[in-house]
C-alpha cells in the first residue's frame, strides 16, 4: 500500500530565513516550525496532526484511518482518503477496502473477476483492486480529472 510521504519543515532551514515571510508557523494553532515540526503541504504542526488523526473529522483527516491530507481531496470523497474508499464504486468501505481494495458490496458483485474485462483472477484482482493485470497495464496512464 502506498504510504503518504510526509514532508515536514527543516527548522535548522526555516526557522532561519530572513524575515517574516520564509517563517513557517501552523496554521491552526501558530506554533512556529521552531517550536515544533510543520508539515509542509499541510501547513499544520505535528500537533494538531496528530490531534487531527485522532479526530478523524472527515476534513482535515480520513474518517477511515485518519489520514491528515490536504482537504479537497477528503471532500470529493466525503471525508475519507483514497485508501478507504471503493476503487470500484467510490464508496467508502475502510475495513473492507483495506482487504480487497473495494467496498463490500463491489467485492462481492466482482468477487475474483476482473471489472474490466471480467477475467477470473483473483489474485491480480485483489491485488489491482479490481483489474487483472493486462487491464491494469492498459489504464495505467493516470490523469482522470473530476
Ligand atoms: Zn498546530
Ligand atoms: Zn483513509
Ligand atoms: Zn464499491
Ligand atoms: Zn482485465
Amino acid at each position: 500500500m502506498p504510504r503518504i510521504k510526509r514532508v515536514w519543515a527543516d527548522p535548522n532551514r526555516e526557522g532561519k530565513s530572513r524575515g517574516r515571510q520564509g517563517l513557517r508557523y501552523c496554521s491552526r494553532c501558530g506554533n512556529t516550525v521552531q517550536q515544533s515540526r510543520i508539515m509542509k503541504n499541510l501547513n499544520l504542526c505535528e500537533f494538531c496532526v496528530k490531534e487531527f488523526e485522532r479526530k478523524r473529522d472527515g476534513i482535515h483527516s480520513c474518517r477511515g484511518c485518519g489520514k491528515v491530507i490536504p482537504g479537497e481531496d477528503l471532500r470529493e470523497r466525503k471525508g475519507y482518503c483514497s485508501q478507504c474508499v471503493c476503487a470500484a464504486c467510490g464508496t467508502p468501505d475502510p475495513i473492507q477496502v483495506k482487504k480487497t481494495g473495494l467496498c463490500y458490496k463491489c467485492s462481492q458483485v466482482i468477487g475474483d473477476f476482473c471489472r474490466a474485462c471480467g477475467k477470473e483472477a483473483a489474485a491480480q484482482v485483489r491485488k489491482n483492486k479490481g483489474l487483472c493485470d493486462s487491464c491494469l497495464k492498459t489504464r495505467k496512464a493516470p490523469g482522470r480529472h473530476g
